[in-house]
């Protein structure tokens, strides 16, 4: 059974939601997933979703697009939770201009994290080398941290195997234009990546351009079997164990 480590129920239109989690609940090939707050309001939603449905947990956090005054003390609290098992998604975003401000929500949040024992999500667009700076000037996550939807890059690759952080592949990864993420899957050590579906965005092959769900999760753990040349069942079998050990919470 897989589990899908980064996705967003929250992001799934009202009328269509309990269908998705249905789905998911009644799916045997999934053990679990994380599914990831973007703000306080998809926070409370989606620890309020884990209560009831077992193989939910999830990340609260604010995601750099929707840094816009977001009170970071009810944060705190609602990380408090036995099913909260991560800080996220948190980040930089480079297609907006407000980087002060995304900054300084990501350094608050890395503080959340530390002092609730919490490891962090990633979310890095075009900013890998921002964020790496920031962990080395400012403050790094001591409770583990993985870059969600990894832009591949090899420095920054090894930048994270070296401090034992996490990659995390999703649908990209099965596109004919990944080139470099296949690169970056071959060398990244087995005990140090992840699959997520990052649903219901970025649908992988062959079913690019539907809205994407976590049951496509086979597809994204089957081009990682190709390209590092496992039985799928045993890169279900990898990335099981390294979400537990990142995710302590889930175990
Ligand atoms: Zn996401």
């Amino acid at each position: 059974m897989a589990i899908d480590s980064h996705m967003h129920i929250n992001s799934i239109v009202l009328s269509d939601k309990e269908k998705y989690i249905d789905a998911i609940n009644n799916n045997d090939n999934i053990e679990s997933v994380v599914n990831v707050a973007l703000d306080l309001k998809s926070s409370e939603e989606s620890i309020n979703i884990s209560k009831s449905n077992l193989k939910f947990f999830s990340s609260v956090g604010i995601h750099p697009l929707y840094v816009k005054s977001q009170n970071l003390e009810t944060l705190y609290d609602l990380a408090d939770n036995p099913k909260v098992i991560a800080i996220g998604e948190i980040g930089l975003d480079n297609t907006k201009s407000n980087f002060e401000e995304q900054k300084k929500y990501l350094v608050k949040q890395i503080m959340i994290a530390n002092e609730l024992n919490l490891p962090i999500i990633i979310h890095s667009n075009n900013s890998n080398k921002l964020i790496i700076n920031i962990f080395e000037k400012y403050i790094k996550p001591k409770y583990g941290c993985v870059f969600h939807c990894f832009q591949p890059d090899l420095e920054d690759l090894k930048y994270l195997v070296t401090n034992n952080f996490y990659i995390s592949f999703a649908g990209k990864i099965t596109y004919k234009t990944a080139k470099k993420s296949i690169e970056v899957a071959k060398i990244v050590p087995d005990d140090l990546f992840l699959v997520e579906t990052d649903s219901p965005y970025i649908s992988p092959e062959p079913v690019r351009g539907d809205i994407n769900e976590t049951a496509n999760i086979k597809y994204i753990i089957n081009t990682l079997a190709k390209v590092k040349q496992k039985d799928y069942e045993e890169i279900e079998k990898i990335t099981n164990e390294n979400v537990k050990r990142l995710f302590k919470k889930m175990r």
